[in-house]
């Protein structure tokens, strides 16, 4: 196999381009796929602060380094979840990138800030742990992000994400999710802009620059991934790409171009601060409070205040929430 792009001896095949590379012309490749999506979506610009959601996996990791080699101001954010040694393996890998870059770390540990935990969270609460840890890690990103100056929020959802999401979002026609699974979230109040720069890239992708850049993550899974129902559609896309490279950029990609302006979001929401915390909601309090309180068996609100018809929806179904599962429906990903 020899290099599409220089001839030289090539160390890694991507099917869906029809291409091998070296690993000089693997690496452009890569950042060339970020900037394009960065250029296509008006993302950020030079002088723009970005905020990574870092979780210590390949994905953020590799979307990090590009971003810093591409000469970006880009911070990092590591939210503890409190997952045993995962969570403790997870950020030593971050800290050690950080330290390594001399790039700007930021930690928020869920237990020491808020006073719970996932699995302590996934025990209590009517949840399931990857719901409220979702919840949980959008809600620290969008926070922390304000707090310390950032302009965007960029997390490292990958080409295999976002079409297992909008698989999973279009077997349920999730119309209103399905609008907002876009490579770009605008800003809206209070809510920080959120970019996907690896949308154009697959998993494998990924997992080869963070191979051949030298980019220590882990590696294991997230003890409560099995029950992240997004796991299934990964794996339901995994058997169509295999046996027709490409299926999954067609579905996502095709998507964007021709599928997401028919699904454009008509309904504006009115966003107003949570009672609790300040942060924008559509009810008295944001999605992330009430799923604490019910975790740390606290009380919400005044009882003695009737609840208006949207609050009761909202506690009923969240689905009812837009601007809280701001991040289009999919679960957290770890
Ligand atoms: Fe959170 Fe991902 Fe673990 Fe689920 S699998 S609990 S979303 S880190
Ligand atoms: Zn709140």
């Amino acid at each position: 196999m020899r290099c599409r792009r220089c001839k030289g001896p090539a160390v890694i095949e991507v099917r869906r381009h029809n291409a091998a590379f070296c690993r000089d012309c693997f690496v452009h490749h890569v950042r060339e796929q970020v900037r394009r999506a960065i250029e296509a979506f008006d993302m950020f610009g030079p002088r723009d602060r970005i905020l990574v959601a870092v979780s210590g996996g390949k994905d953020s990791l590799a979307l990090w380094d590009v971003l810093l080699d591409l000469g970006y101001d880009a911070g990092g954010l590591y939210v503890g979840l409190g997952i045993g040694a995962y969570s403790a393996r997870s950020a030593e890998f971050v800290r050690t990138f950080a330290a390594e870059r001399g790039a700007e770390l930021l930690e928020v540990d869920l237990a020491e800030e808020f006073g719970f935990d996932i699995p302590t969270a996934g025990r209590k609460g009517s949840r399931s742990p990857c719901s409220v840890c979702g919840l949980s890690k959008r809600y620290v990103f969008n926070r922390a992000a304000l707090e310390h100056g950032y302009d965007v929020i960029a997390t490292g959802h990958n080409l295999d994400d976002e079409a297992a999401t909008l698989l999973g979002n279009t077997l349920r026609w999730q119309t209103d999710y399905i609008a907002r699974q876009f490579p770009v979230l605008p800003s809206e109040e209070g809510l920080l802009r959120k970019v996907k720069p690896l949308y154009r890239l697959s998993e494998l992708e990924t997992a080869g620059y963070a191979f051949l850049r030298g980019i220590d993550y882990v590696v294991e899974e997230c003890p409560l991934v099995a029950g992240n129902t997004q796991l299934r559609y990964k794996e339901a896309m995994n058997h169509l790409e295999a046996t027709s490279p490409g299926t999954k950029a067609q579905f996502f990609l095709s998507f964007l171009e021709r599928g997401a302006p028919l699904f454009a979001r008509q309904d504006a929401v009115d966003l107003r601060p949570c009672e609790r915390c300040g942060q924008p909601t559509t009810g008295r309090f944001c999605a992330f409070c009430r799923a604490r309180a019910q975790v740390l068996g606290e009380r919400l609100g005044d009882p003695a205040a009737a609840p208006t018809d949207r609050e009761v929806a909202a506690n009923v179904s969240e689905e009812v929430l837009p601007a809280e599962i701001y991040g289009g429906g999919a679960e957290g990903l770890a």
